[in-house]
């Protein structure tokens, strides 16, 4: 017998789950769109969002759960307190994306999920089978969220509930269940001609409307991008050193965002939000374990978050950071050396011919000399 819609939307919301929507198991209708973004290699070095074991499972779900009936979505506010813009382009200090101030959603979501599951599962009283993804799953979650009724894919390509804005996190459980009801697709966009995001992306990473490009996306390259930093796109970064809020704070429908009841988001203090540089650049892998294990910059690393610090030092144009700088060209790691010299290089110019001189002499990475020799001319 079909479950109630309406009793596992009462148990879901009795969780903390601030939104729910349930749909019907089918593939996504943005798929085509999905495989031309791959095509235009616009995925970057993602190359996981490419891989065929993914692609079997995102066009079938039952290659995920063998019989899956039903998606139930979630979504979690994380919207927390209201941050001084003082503090946020304070240039000595480093700008974490909203959603990484406090815990890793992960840690916080999944679990909640799996509660949900068990709990349906209970109800049932017979076998079934689900899984549960917070954003690692080869599912196209926005899409499905839409499809779910939980709101429409902006022009910056996030998921915005109209009377709530962006700032939540998704999760899905798919399930072999299947329900009396199931929810209406939300209207495709309510953007209108609104092109506020496009405007004001800092490296202008959307090629069009709905369009992420996101080889020239900050969130993506301080998260996702391993490798060297575009010396291109490095001016755009501003003091971001994890993700990037602004596709999103510009958007008329944050205004709407509500701030979350659930502590786990909330940052202890103005450090979780916008790091000291100078912290960030001397930190070791022992103190970069200690303040980031419970947070989702933890998967980052310390060599990858210290790189980023360097464009925001780079970009700050405060000289105070010179020794720290120097002290970073002798750094056991190759890219942490290279991004040094360029932030060296952009708060004292010639005057660091000196130092860089000196770490080329003795350097024998071949992309931190690259990068040296592309600087000095
Ligand atoms: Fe642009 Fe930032 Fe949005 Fe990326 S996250 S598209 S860099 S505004
Ligand atoms: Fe749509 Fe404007 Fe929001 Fe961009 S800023 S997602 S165009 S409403």
């Amino acid at each position: 017998m079909p479950f109630s819609s309406q009793h596992l939307k009462a148990q879901a919301q009795a969780m903390g789950f601030n939104l729910v929507g349930i749909t019907q198991a089918v593939s996504s209708p943005t798929l085509d769109a999905y495989y031309r973004w791959i095509d235009a290699g616009m995925h970057g070095k993602m190359g996981y969002l490419a891989r065929e074991d993914r692609r079997i499972r995102r066009d079938d779900l039952n290659n995920i759960v063998d019989g899956a009936q039903s998606i139930v979505m979630v979504g979690l506010d994380y919207r927390s307190r209201i941050v001084p813009l003082s503090l946020l382009h304070d240039p000595t200090r480093g700008r974490i994306a909203s959603y990484a101030w406090q815990l890793d959603y992960h840690d916080v979501i999944e679990p909640r999920l799996e509660d949900l599951a068990s709990w349906m599962q209970a109800q049932i009283g017979e076998a079934t089978s689900h899984k549960v993804y917070v954003d690692t799953g080869a599912v196209l979650e926005r899409s499905h969220a839409q499809q779910a009724g939980m709101g429409f894919i902006g022009k910056n390509t996030m998921l915005i509930h109209p009377r709530r804005g962006s700032y939540f996190f998704l999760g899905e459980i798919i399930s072999t269940i299947e329900f009396d009801s199931y929810d209406t697709p939300h209207r495709e966009t309510m953007c209108g001609t609104c092109t506020r995001c496009l405007q004001a992306c800092p490296t202008d990473a959307f090629p069009e409307p709905y369009v992420l490009d996101a080889r020239r996306c900050i969130s993506y390259h301080t998260i996702e991008n391993k490798a060297w930093i575009d010396r291109e796109l490095r001016a755009g970064f501003g003091n971001w050193v994890y993700g990037c809020d602004v596709c999103q704070e510009v958007c008329p429908f944050q205004r709407f965002s509500q701030a979350t009841d659930d502590m786990s988001f909330y940052p202890p203090d103005d450090d979780a939000v916008a790091p000291h540089l100078t912290t960030l650049l001397t930190l070791t892998n022992d103190s970069f374990k200690a303040r980031y294990a419970n947070s989702p910059i933890y998967r980052i690393k310390r060599k990858r978050l210290v790189r980023n610090a360097c464009i925001a030092v780079g970009n700050s144009g405060d000289r105070q950071f010179i020794p720290y700088l120097i002290q970073l060209l002798y750094d056991d790691e190759a890219i942490v050396r290279g991004h040094a010299a360029w932030a060296l290089w952009q708060l004292m110019g010639r005057d660091a011919l000196k130092q860089l001189q000196a770490l080329y002499d003795r350097e024998d990475d071949a992309e931190v000399r690259a990068e040296i020799e592309a600087l000095v001319p």
